[in-house]
């Protein structure tokens, strides 16, 4: 059981946080038998939490930036995906998606770019977050050829049910002892070696936990801000590292191009850009839950030193996937008895929805996820205001800069040629609709590079510098590329732990 009470006072491996990362870690950890505490600030479980009155996540802004901070993170056992906003199949899920391979490249004339890991040393880790999450990769992320000249992808979902109550309960009952209301409000330091956290719960108790390595899988904002506290405190291996705070990402929204389609014949299948069953055998049970998306194909973002793009068709206006609607699919089981009649008719009546849809014509807001390029402008610091805990509040700015503006304009204008090329309708730009810049997906602050005039943290997660603390999450995403972050933070996790395994004397 994920409990309250009862912090130990020593362990292996202390994780801070029991969000999507903090537990794909530690149950990482206990499968490879490392003894493991996580420690998570908000509560156990409960309702959808009220994240705009809650004053440990409440900061500042810059004008013009992003949107409140105490909307766009939350606290407790699960973490943000306690507010997932997006529903499929009658539930909250999350959509995800792994990074493309141009992600993790160093990219001529974009500076800053390139992981120290590439794509295929991270595809196992990645597909060992999706399993242990319950997500069929085979399904979700093949990249085909789409409607030519663009390509074709899909993004799979997660329940977010998995992460507030399933794994959080597996993750305990594996071994893990997860303690929920305890708040790392500092780290303990012996010269350059973490060898701790000190803790505050909601009654006032205070104390400390000693660990043979301590994670911070707090979220992007919260690890740089356990970071920056310990290191307005005094001496630290990181206080003067260039990047700590530095090259916040987020993947803002771009709905200014409007796509009618031209031809009935041409019309893309509305139903692969809506959440829709991927179709696993021929005849049998639906799979799972997949959503369509369109790319430009990596060669041209290479050549014209671009980042990347996620067009995504809005579900309401595709339409589509009605029939696979929970509450069609128990009326039809009410109406007709067998299955196999069942299924002809939804075969028929889908057959003839498909055809009524290729003989309209019809318009779609394109919603186009666009990659922002680190920028060391775009920072995280330290506010004078404490909260209740007498923590320093964040102060965040954030700016979409001229080089942003100027890279999404370059992008909208192939995007727009290759749209009319494929043959998919005409595409309208409205200049007038600004860009969205809450994307949710806080990225950077803590990047990783192999040198620590290049990140904060080393390939294997490593603090540049100190010894016994690693961070955990998107925070570490040297470029973020345009993928929902959480699968690969996911992945991180799930290659973190077997690095601090086999490091166990
Ligand atoms: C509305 C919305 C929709 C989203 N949709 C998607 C989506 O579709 N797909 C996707 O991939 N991502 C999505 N995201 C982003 C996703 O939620 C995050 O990427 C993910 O939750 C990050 O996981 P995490 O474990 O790193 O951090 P979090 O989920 O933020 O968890 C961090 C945990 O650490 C705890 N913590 C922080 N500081 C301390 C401390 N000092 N002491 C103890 N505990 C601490 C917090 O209380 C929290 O529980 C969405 C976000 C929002 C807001």
């Amino acid at each position: 059981m994920v409990t309250p009470s009862g912090v130990p006072e020593e362990t292996a491996v202390c994780v801070v946080g029991a969000g999507p990362v903090g537990l794909a870690l530690a149950a990482a950890l206990v499968d490879r038998g490392v003894p493991v505490v996580v420690l998570e600030g908000g509560d156990a479980r409960g309702a959808r939490p009220a994240t705009e009155r809650d004053d440990a996540l409440a900061g500042t802004v810059s004008p013009g930036g992003l949107g409140a901070l105490t909307l766009t993170r939350a606290r407790g056992v699960g973490g943000t995906s306690r507010i997932w906003n997006t529903e499929v199949g009658g539930e909250p899920v999350a959509k995800l998606l792994a990074l493309d391979p141009i992600d993790y490249e160093a990219r001529p004339g974009l500076p800053h770019g390139g992981w120290p890991i590439d794509a295929d040393a991270m595809a196992p880790w990645v597909r060992e977050a999706a399993a242990w999450c319950g997500l069929d990769l085979r399904l979700h992320d093949t990249v085909s050829e789409g409607p030519d000249p663009l390509e074709r992808g899909a993004y799979g979902f997660v329940p977010q049910r998995r992460f507030l109550h399933e794994l959080p309960e597996a993750v305990a009952a594996a071994g893990a002892t997860v303690r929920a209301g305890v708040t790392t409000t500092g780290l303990l330091l012996e010269g350059a070696r973490v060898t701790g956290v000190r803790w505050r719960n909601a009654t006032g108790a205070r104390g400390t936990l000693r660990a043979g390595t301590t994670v911070l899988a707090c979220g992007t904002l919260e690890t740089t801000r356990v970071l920056l506290e310990a290191a307005g405190a005094g001496p630290t291996p990181w206080g003067d590292n260039p990047w700590l705070g530095r090259g916040l990402m987020e993947h803002p929204i771009d709905r200014s191009l409007v796509l009618r389609t031209r031809s009935p014949l041409l019309t893309p299948d509305p139903g692969f850009f809506s959440p829709h069953r991927a179709v696993v055998t021929r005849g049998g049970p639906p799979g799972p839950w997949r959503l369509g998306r369109l790319t430009l194909p990596a060669d041209w973002l290479r050549a014209h030193r671009l980042p990347n793009l996620s067009v995504r068709f809005p579900t309401h206006e595709a339409g589509g996937a009605i029939l696979q609607q929970p509450t069609a699919r128990s009326w039809a089981r009410r109406l007709v008895p067998g299955a196999r009649l069942r299924r002809a008719i939804g075969d028929a009546v889908r057959w003839g929805a498909r055809q009524t849809r290729r003989l309209q014509s019809l318009e779609y807001t394109l919603h186009i996820d666009l990659e922002q390029w680190p920028d060391r402008a775009n920072r995280v610091e330290l506010a004078e205001a404490t909260d209740a805990l007498g923590r320093r509040r964040l102060a965040v700015h954030w700016r979409w800069s001229d080089d942003d503006e100027r890279r999404r304009q370059a992008l909208l204008d192939e995007l727009t040629d290759r749209l009319h090329a494929a043959g998919l309708g005409s595409v309208t730009r409205s200049a007038g609709v600004s860009l969205d810049p809450d994307g949710h997906h806080h990225a950077g602050t803590t990047r990783m590079h192999i040198d620590p005039e290049g990140g904060v943290v080393d390939a294997d997660l490593k603090v540049h510098g100190a010894e016994g603390l690693h961070l955990c999450g998107a925070s570490v995403f040297p470029t973020a590329g345009v993928a929902n972050p959480t699968l690969v933070a996911m992945a991180l996790a799930r290659r973190l732990a077997a690095t601090l395994a086999a490091d166990r004397p």
